[in-house]
């Protein structure tokens, strides 16, 4: 099955890629195309192109897709098979546009929850390194000793300098997991919150439930009023935020009950503790959904073989809780 991603313009090629399934996927590779041409379908087809890419992404952030995301295209030399690579239009100088920006984001996000590509930076070509990179890591004299070789062009500077600072923004939104065409599929509005106490939560002060208001609003959970009326909205919320968790012991029953409160606060405790290590830096929000969860990953996946001699299946066990110095899950 050809794996399209929503929302962009399919254009699809019949030449210059490998129509076969890339056995792993650990990265996106961005590149600029050093042309202003609205279209790259042109060039790839032809014959003595030799050359092609999954993605390419115009100055207004349309998006055009030249074959199934899961086949090999031939953008990058040896990290071709392993690699989704997103070509822009520009040239040699100059930074990618805000709407480049967001759409680039938005594969990588498509990137990481269709193939689980990590959402942080690579460092370079290293068959080992995973995550969101750009053309120079792999070529030289910049690649590092050991490194693919993604072009045998010396000096390339692909995809530039003015765009490779761009990089990190493009990482944290796409960690924000952005790829569907709305906002923010994680976030969910509710409308016309109405002010009728339930049932499930008499348990709590108002003052409490003003609090798990505002804890569930700082998760993007809950929309209605911070007013400590615990509602069939502010219910809703606490039940979507249970059932969301990934997490296996959460019963999502709408009550802010006592395994509900432990896991919140084990999860802000697990937030802290990561964020004194090396790497990205996410909310302390009590939230355990995939922004949490590919932090997780990365820092057993950093510290793997060193620190961290565990499994890594973005779950925190005991061994990986012991090396954060935080308790297990309650
Ligand atoms: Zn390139």
């Amino acid at each position: 099955m050809t794996v399209k991603m929503p929302g962009v313009v399919w254009k699809p090629i019949s030449r210059n890629y490998t129509k076969r399934r890339r056995a792993r996927t650990d990265c996106v590779i961005l590149h600029i195309a050093v042309t202003e041409a609205s279209s790259l379908k042109g060039w790839f087809n032809n014959p003595s192109a030799g050359a092609s890419s999954h993605f390419y992404v115009r100055r207004d952030g349309t998006i055009e897709q030249y074959m199934g995301a899961e086949y090999i295209s031939w953008a990058n030399g040896a990290g071709n098979s392993r690699s989704i690579t997103v070509e822009t239009q520009g040239m040699g100088t100059g930074s990618w546009t805000g709407p480049q920006v967001k759409s680039l984001a938005r594969i990588c996000s498509f990137a990481h929850e269709k193939f689980g590509v990590r959402t942080s930076l690579m460092q370079n070509s290293l068959p080992s390194s995973k995550g969101i990179g750009y053309h120079r890591l792999g070529v030289n004299p910049w690649r590092v000793n050991g490194g693919e070789l993604w072009s045998s062009s010396r000096g390339k500077i692909c995809p530039g300098y003015d765009r490779i600072p761009q990089i990190p923004t493009i990482a944290a939104n796409a960690a924000g997991g952005t790829y569907a065409p709305v906002a923010n599929p994680e976030k969910r509005p509710v409308k016309n919150p109405k002010p009728v106490q339930g049932t499930k939560n008499k348990h709590l002060s108002k003052a409490q439930v003003k609090n798990v208001q505002r804890a569930l609003a700082t998760c993007g959970i809950y929309r209605g009023k911070i007013d400590g009326v615990a509602g069939p909205v502010t219910e809703e919320a606490i039940e979507y935020y249970q059932r969301n968790q990934l997490w296996g012991n959460l019963v999502a029953d709408g009550m802010w009950g006592p395994v509900c409160v432990a896991h919140y606060k084990w999860v802000k405790q697990l937030q802290t503790a990561m964020n004194n290590w090396k790497g990205s830096k996410i909310a302390v929000d009590g939230d355990y959904r995939k922004v949490t969860r590919a932090r997780v990953e990365d820092i057993m996946e950093r510290n793997h073989g060193g620190a961290y001699k565990g499994v890594i299946d973005a779950k925190p066990g005991p061994v990986f809780c012991k090396m954060l110095e935080i308790p297990t899950h309650p």
